[in-house]
């Protein structure tokens, strides 16, 4: 997918802004997954195109009194890691020293930009708007985030614009694609070094490309797979980004792109909103995911044991808690063979398909003796159920009333199917239908 970064000043209403962009994509997820997570990342379609759209303000809490550096460094960010970029202002404020120096810095961008004029509500805030022309980016784009006018211009212009993206390296033998992500510093250069030797994250840097997430074939340890190829572990951190925002803007395009994200977290700091947010990301993607817990040399013995870090993780991850987690230690080399084959093993399970007839057989039972609670006097009947030819797991359930199915129902099923079949580490759907 093109990725879209939403960049400006804060309270120009981005947000409200990209929840317009992304309201419907979200709403069929979350009413799947029960649980609204990441508001600053989602999926908006227009004329058949689907794109990634993230909100670079999003990612900062209590942004109002936020540094004017924070800004220069996310636009640098969202310059980099982006394949489009919408430039949001506020035509009640007028132009600010901030947007001059922001729009000053756009103009230098071969990549698209699009100027976006915000809280243009009638017809002297068009007229007011006009003073944005003196931003030097040409043409500009007036909507209102609040009532949704004008976002339908825009978006035409918007997948107009968006570049062509490279087609994905081929990949006849279905062979997994890996992609290792994680917070700066957690060992990911290091875990990767250690399972396929030192020199191949030594790479040269094209400038200005960023669409350079492509995978490369290897072979370790007996199993084949491609890793993907990211430029947030090549291009070293030369700043402290200790930001969610910095992560998540750097791991998009490879978790996209890959089956299977290994996410790598350093056990002496814990799994901590970065590290969720990622997790997140890769859920929301419906990618298979594999944990290890990273420089597990460095814990002492006794003072937290692996039993207790794993409690503490399930708990954040809940209630997708069927992932596997692993202690290793990219430093002494512990259990990178054992990540590999849960890496494989993940990929795997995600292709499972399940024989029709054989899940009515499993399943019917266990619902019949545990159906859905009765809803206002009335029973929900499940008559018969299966596994939709998808790319990743997902089951429909036939039912004479779906409506009545409540997410608690959902989750006993969705808990259900992990007892039996062996999804460990990866996302599955199950909706209800009508018969
Ligand atoms: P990246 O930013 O995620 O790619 O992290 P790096 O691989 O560059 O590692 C960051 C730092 O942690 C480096 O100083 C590594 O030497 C160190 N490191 C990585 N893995 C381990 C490990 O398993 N144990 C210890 N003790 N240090 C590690």
């Amino acid at each position: 997918n093109n990725i879209v970064a939403i960049v400006g000043r804060p309270n120009v209403g981005k947000s409200t802004f990209f929840n317009r962009l992304i309201q419907r994509r979200d709403a069929i997820v979350d009413s799947v997954s029960g649980v609204t997570r990441d508001r600053n990342y989602g999926k908006s379609e227009w004329n058949g195109k689907e794109f990634s759209v993230i909100d670079t303000g999003g990612y900062i809490k209590g942004s109002e009194d936020i540094f004017e550096s924070e800004i220069r460094r996310q636009v640098e960010l969202a310059i980099d890691e982006s394949d489009a970029i919408l430039f949001v202002v506020d035509v009640e404020e007028g132009i600010t020293p901030m947007d001059d120096e922001v729009a000053k810095r756009l103009r230098k961008v071969t990549k698209p930009v699009l100027l976006v004029v915000n809280k243009v509500d009638n017809a002297k805030r068009e007229n007011d708007a006009l003073e944005f022309y003196n931003l030097g980016l040409g043409e500009y784009f007036t909507i209102s985030g609040m009532s949704g006018s004008g976002t339908g211009d825009l978006l035409d212009k918007l997948v107009e614009v968006l570049p062509e993206l490279p087609p994905i390296n081929e990949n006849p033998e279905e062979l997994p694609r890996f992609a290792v992500v994680g917070r700066p510093n957690a060992g990911k250069s290091s875990f990767i070094n250690a399972l396929i030797g030192e020199d191949r994250f030594v790479v040269t840097d094209i400038a200005g490309t960023t669409r350079d997430a492509i995978d490369t074939k290897y072979n370790r340890f007996g199993f084949e797979f491609n890793l993907v190829d990211t430029a947030g572990i090549r291009r070293k951190a030369k700043v402290k980004e200790d930001l969610e925002f910095y992560s998540v803007m750097r791991s998009v395009r490879a978790i996209e792109h890959a089956d299977v994200c290994i996410l790598v977290i350093d056990a002496t700091r814990g799994f901590e909103g970065q590290d969720q947010s990622i997790f997140w990301l890769a859920e929301k993607n419906r990618k298979g995911i594999v944990i290890l817990v990273n420089k597990w040399d460095l814990v002492e013995k006794g003072t937290m044991t692996s039993v207790d870090y794993e409690r503490k993780i399930r708990e954040e991850i809940a209630p997708f808690t069927d992932v596997p987690i692993l202690f290793v230690s990219a430093l002494t080399k512990q259990r990178l063979l054992k990540a590999l084959e849960t890496a494989v093993h993940v990929f795997e399970s995600r292709k499972n398909r399940i024989a029709t007839s054989k899940f009515n057989e499993v399943m019917l039972p266990i619902i019949e003796s545990n159906p859905p609670p009765a809803l206002k006097g009335k029973y929900v009947k499940i008559k018969y159920c299966m596994q939709l030819p998808t790319k990743t797991p997902q089951f429909v359930f036939f039912a004479n009333l779906p409506q009545y199915v409540k997410d608690p129902y959902k989750r006993f099923i969705e808990n259900k199917l992990r007892e039996i079949y062996d999804f460990e580490g990866v996302p599955i759907d199950i909706y209800f239908r009508q018969k």
